[in-house]
């Protein structure tokens, strides 16, 4: 298989937009030993998309497009391909049902475009679209294979993992079976795991590990081959176990997890209710939190304590501790954790305070972050971070590793 990626989109020409998904295609593809030639990027101009189509026929035999499904008339990848290749559209009646059902649900009223969706190339093997309205397709005409995919994101992710790899896996003979598992890690960057794990990275094969960097997460995805998944399952345990004995410490879930539902996941097993004092994080660890589905009857509420003052008079943070630890300490945490949980009367504290810069604060530099957690009946834990980020990235941070200190005192 030679594969080639073309994306189709005028915003990614002009900047607007980054083809994360030809990044994504191509790094599952590797995954599973499938060469990526090229990767190309159209505009919506139907006279260029075909010029990019007859440039790929001549050097790979798989074509994938992502991008101009859509009902507008600047999606026109289906027709061009379909005039190209020489094939008619036809409506499809799943397509069709689908979609119909789309705007029942939504209670919005069908537009005539909105049935363009549902044409598919006449012979082709239709994608469902689990996490939108226009279909994926798939097909064969003169040993290319076309595989047409979504533009957003989070419909073309899951329809190449799951209906696209598939697919090609199944028409080219291969009777193998593809898992991967995910290991969220936090508190290490992607270089220095890299690093501790290399010598397991330079003798992979099957499994393969990947690491990846998200705006959230350092992850790696352990992905094997075998003839059913509980084979290829038994084969990624080893791996997992070998990497959690080098770096588990860092490792706060596996897959969708979260750092917010992670935590969350652990209040509710433990059945805790928490409650929260934020400084430097004016309210971003609460809004975390309250992200995840299914939070109430957990999180208690919070308090926003910023200045000096405020943490004394709302909270009751001795201004002799201040005085002599400063707002900035391992002693201002651990109060602000515990007055917090006291005043709630939650199971659980937290509190953070730190200096986000860009002058320091209360003589610490910049990105001191202290972080305390207050469990019931024990003596706050406290963390230090020392970040060096802008203001906004040390404040968001700050946020993610109380997230991440959470998770850690509630797993202990
Ligand atoms: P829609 O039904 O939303 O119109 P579509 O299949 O026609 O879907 P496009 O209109 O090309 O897709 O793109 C929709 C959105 O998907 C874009 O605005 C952009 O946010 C995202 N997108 C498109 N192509 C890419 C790409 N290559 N990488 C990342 N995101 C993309």
């Amino acid at each position: 298989m030679k594969v080639e990626i073309i994306a189709v989109g005028s915003e990614l020409l002009l900047g607007q937009i980054t083809n994360t998904n030809a990044a994504f295609m191509s790094s599952r593809l590797a995954e599973i030993g499938v060469d990526v030639y090229f990767h190309t990027v159209v505009g919506d101009n139907p006279k260029r998309l075909e010029e990019a189509i007859t440039i790929a026929e001549k050097r790979a035999n798989v074509l994938v497009f992502s991008g101009g499904l859509g009902p507008t008339k600047d999606d026109m990848t289906k027709e061009t391909i379909a005039k190209h290749i020489g094939l008619s559209l036809v409506s499809d009646d799943e397509a069709l049902k689908q979609i119909e059902q789309y705007f029942e649900r939504s209670k919005r009223g069908m537009t005539e475009n909105n049935k363009k969706q549902a044409l598919v190339l006449e012979g082709s093997e239709v994608l469902p679209n689990r996490t939108g309205m226009a279909p994926g397709m798939v097909v064969e005409k003169e040993g290319i294979q076309y595989i047409l995919l979504p533009g957003p994101p989070h419909e073309l992710q899951p329809m190449f993992v799951d209906e696209a790899i598939p697919y090609l896996l199944k028409v080219n003979g291969k009777k193998e079976v593809i898992t991967s598992r995910v290991l969220k890690f936090y508190g290490i960057g992607e270089a220095e795991l890299e690093h501790r794990i290399q010598p397991l990275l330079e003798k992979q094969s099957n499994p393969t590990v990947a690491p990846l960097a998200t705006a959230e997460a350092v992850t790696l995805r352990i992905t094997a081959k075998a003839s059913t998944i509980d084979e290829a399952n038994q084969l990624i345990d080893p791996v997992e176990e070998e990497i959690r004995s080098i770096v588990g410490e860092y490792i706060y879930g596996i897959d969708d997890d979260t750092l917010s539902s992670k935590a969350v996941e652990l209040l509710k097993k433990k059945g805790f209710t928490l409650s929260a004092a934020e400084s430097l994080t004016a309210g971003l660890f609460l809004a975390e939190l309250a992200d995840e589905p299914g939070i109430s009857g957990t999180l208690s509420g919070g308090v926003i304590v910023y200045d000096e003052e405020a943490k004394v008079n709302q909270l009751g943070v001795e201004q002799k501790l201040l005085d002599e630890y400063g707002v900035v300490s391992k002693e201002c945490a651990g109060s602000l954790a515990f007055n917090v949980q006291q005043k709630f009367k939650t199971n659980v504290g937290v509190g953070i305070t730190g200096a986000a810069g860009p002058t320091p604060h209360d003589g610490e530099p910049v990105g001191t972050v202290w972080i305390g957690i207050a469990l019931p009946n024990e003596k706050p834990a406290t963390y230090k971070l020392l970040l060096s980020g802008t203001r906004n990235n040390n404040r968001l941070r700050s946020a993610r590793f109380a997230l991440y200190y959470l998770i850690k005192e509630l797993s202990k």
